[in-house]
């Protein structure tokens, strides 16, 4: 019977408390660290407008593996039924409920799991510190907080999330008008005059949500969403259900037979997805191709394929819980070639927003208040406020809203220390497309020594060795997996 330390209190301790406490021989201990004041919820999911989304729809939201309908039953029992959603936004063609319900229901699968480990005879504890320093210790670890208490574990499991976005422009300091981060949307855009011209930093589901809650406050100034490439989420259609027959773990195990398995094979295996499935591989061919048109005529075009007859998209975006075993099968320089042409394509197409997000986006559009441009190359304060550069436009902004990607290192800042003592202390090493290093049959962290016993990492801390694993349906698969193997004898 092991004990358990599981560093981070968000979405992905959540699952892995899930998948813990159903296990058939459950921990002797779980001991979770979590700073913050957004414990079970993390950054995404804490309370806010509710105008911000899952951008998912329930059916795979549910952090319950193998029970599809877990969140969906949440819901009707707390009268949010599926329907009254529907209603609520009647372009969706699914329940898309807001981010902060999703929050509710981690805060109370997070109750029910302790409570079941509890029974089970686990003892559960919270300490509400954050870690700074990591390392192995006699079959096991050795944890220090920020207060320098050292607490002993057998296994240790980072879900430490994903940080920030990174201020590329260096626009933070004393002077106002930049806001670092954009959530709670609630919070950190009440002060903004609604006469205000707003600039947003990122294209992105982040991007999005901001200019969502403007829109939704009443904000009358004009908003410009900028960034390098300019690329909107591409918008949801229509689920259907596709059971995989081609792009399967099992499959590209058998391709691999121990070896790689390149770009050009997996696009093959893909296109045999979709030939058995009767659809047209070039409908993917075309969004790919379609990446760069003007952002609001792709926004109107995809918003008219939402109940849309091809099913290519939609079976592209199931195969997101496979990438992981994929993607460590490719060979580097076919990922490395993958990140650096087409990674805001598949991101944009495999991480789509909810119809209805994508049709108030087209509405303020419109109505003349949203803009969103490409070619952004520098943004820096200027007078008043700041001057951005973008598609050869200045644009001058009173206000400036950073709501970009991570730093390319994907170590959050309040992780940073910690991440540092695994490296010093030989018990992880950094992946140079970001985050750390992990063996994917186990999801242990690899140390440039080889593989180590004690420490596991799940979600975004592993995307240089896995690609995109922040994504609940992704983190679910991955937190029963560390699940077994925490508890492996
Ligand atoms: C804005 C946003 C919206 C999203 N929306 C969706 C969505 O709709 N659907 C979807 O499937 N996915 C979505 N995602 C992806 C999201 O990353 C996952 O759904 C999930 O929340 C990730 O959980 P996590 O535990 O990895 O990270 P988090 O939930 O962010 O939790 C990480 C926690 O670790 C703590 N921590 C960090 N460092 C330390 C330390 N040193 N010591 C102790 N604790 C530490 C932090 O305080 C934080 O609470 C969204 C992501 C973002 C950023």
């Amino acid at each position: 019977m092991r004990e358990i330390a599981i560093v981070g209190g968000g979405g992905g301790a959540v699952c892995l408390l899930d998948a813990l406490s159903q296990a058939s021989g459950p921990p002797a201990a779980v001991t979770v660290f979590e700073p913050s004041d957004r414990l079970w919820r993390g950054r995404p999911y804490q309370r806010d407008a509710d105008c911000i989304l899952v951008n998912l729809p329930s059916r795979a939201m549910s952090v319950r593996a193998g029970d599809t309908r877990h969140f969906d039953r949440w819901l009707a029992d707390r009268r949010w039924q599926t329907g009254a959603l529907r209603e609520a936004s009647p372009f969706d063609v699914a329940a898309f409920p807001p981010r902060a319900v999703f929050g509710d229901y981690l805060e109370s699968v997070a109750q029910q799991s302790m409570a079941r480990l509890d029974e089970r005879g686990g003892k559960v504890r919270l300490v509400r510190e954050r870690i700074v320093d990591a390392a192995p210790a006699a079959g096991g670890a050795v944890l220090t907080t920020e207060r320098g208490t050292r607490h002993e574990a057998d296994r240790v499991v980072l879900c430490i999330g994903a940080g920030v976005p990174h201020d590329g422009f260096g626009l933070d300091g004393p002077e106002p008008g930049f806001v670092p981060d954009p959530y709670p949307v609630a919070r950190a855009l009440a002060g903004i005059d609604p006469q205000h011209t707003v600039a947003v930093l990122g294209t992105g589901l982040t991007a999005v949500d901001v200019a969502l809650a403007l829109g939704a406050g009443g904000h009358q100034g004009p908003v410009f969403l900028l960034s390098r490439h300019g690329v909107l989420p591409a918008v949801r259609q229509q689920p259907v259900v596709h059971t995989l027959r081609h792009f399967t773990p099992d499959h590209f195990r058998a391709l691999s037979d121990g070896g790689e398995v390149p770009l050009s094979e997996v696009v093959g295996v893909l296109r045999d997805e979709l030939t058995s499935a009767g659809q047209d591989f070039a409908e993917l061919e075309t969004e790919f191709a379609l990446l760069r048109e003007d952002p609001v005529r792709r926004l109107r075009r995809q918003l008219d394929l939402v109940h849309g007859q091809g099913l290519g998209l939609r079976i592209l975006q199931q195969t997101l819980p496979v990438a992981v075993d994929v993607w460590p099968l490719m060979p580097y320089r076919d990922r490395n070639g993958l990140l650096r042409r087409h990674y805001r394509a598949v991101h944009s197409l495999c991480c789509p927003m909810p119809p209805s997000t994508g049709a108030r986006l087209l509405a303020m559009s419109e109505a003349g208040r949203l803009d969103v441009m490409g070619g952004l190359d520098d943004v820096r304060r200027s007078g008043e406020g700041f001057s951005a550069t973008a598609d050869g436009r200045t644009i001058h902004a009173d206000t400036v809203i950073n709501a970009g990607s991570v730093a390319p290192h994907r170590v959050p800042p309040a992780a940073a220390p910690l991440v540092r003592s695994l490296i010093a202390s030989s018990a992880a090493s950094a992946h140079p497309h970001g985050g750390l290093r992990v063996r994917r049959e186990t999801n242990r962290l690899v140390a440039d020594g080889g593989s180590q016993e004690c420490f596991y990492a799940l979600g975004d801390l592993t995307f240089g060795s896995l690609f995109i694993t922040a994504a609940i349906p992704v983190i679910v698969k991955l937190a029963r997996e560390i699940a077994r193997e925490v508890l492996a004898p």
